[in-house]
């Protein structure tokens, strides 16, 4: 936790260009964005990964789509967007503290990569 970067960016050691905060969510823009609009969601309590998630997160989890749906609306992505969690080696997690992206701005493909 101590070298997490995310926990960093929580506590403002590090700079962000924060779009939404609460008492348990900050989101951010994305240093290296993949869309036009490329928006991180982290809850403030240092999760490793989905994999990781307990009961007592419910609400939280919960909380986050709601905060990602209210984000989307106020950034304009009223033609649809996508929220992207990738969890572990093989899910592409390269931050090991959960989070979840919103993507937009532009038609995404699908399947991914
Ligand atoms: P993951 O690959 O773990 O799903 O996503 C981590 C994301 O965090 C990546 O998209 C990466 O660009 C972003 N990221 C990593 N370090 C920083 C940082 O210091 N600031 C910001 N704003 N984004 C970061
Ligand atoms: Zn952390």
């Amino acid at each position: 936790m101590g070298d997490c970067i995310f926990c960093k960016i929580i506590s403002k050691q590090i700079p962000s260009k924060i779009v939404y905060e609460d008492d348990s969510v900050i989101s951010f823009y994305d240093i290296d964005p993949q869309a036009p609009v490329h928006i991180v969601i982290v809850p403030k309590k240092h999760i490793k990964s989905l994999d990781h998630i307990i009961d007592e997160d419910q609400d939280l989890i919960g909380h986050i789509f709601l905060c990602a749906k209210k984000i989307a609306g106020e950034l304009g992505l009223k033609d649809g967007y996508r929220i992207i969690n990738n969890c572990g080696k093989l899910g592409g997690q390269t931050v090991d503290h959960i989070h979840f992206h919103l993507l937009g701005g532009r038609e995404l493909q699908w399947p991914p990569g």
